[in-house]
């Protein structure tokens, strides 16, 4: 199953994978970073296990990036 993976903790809150994909990524209201939704987190990094359907915009996703801490494994 792919996964995608988040470095939260270099997240600059920039909010495009938000708007790209609203069901996976929600903005924190604390510190303004990204929160990928229903993850698994393991020393700061975040994983969630995503259906095939949802891939290919979160290859975008991975790509639009501007700090390059989205991964799609
Ligand atoms: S696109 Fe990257 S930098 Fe922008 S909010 Fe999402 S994870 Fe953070």
């Amino acid at each position: 199953m792919p996964k995608i993976i988040h470095y939260r903790n270099k997240c600059i809150g920039c909010g495009i994978c938000y708007e790209m994909q609203p069901e996976l990524w929600r903005m924190s209201k604390k510190d303004g970073k990204a929160t990928l939704l229903k993850a698994v987190i393991k020393k700061e990094i975040s994983s969630v296990t995503i259906t095939e359907p949802m891939v290919e915009r979160s290859g975008k996703i991975v790509k639009a990036c501007p700090v390059n801490i989205i991964k799609l494994i």
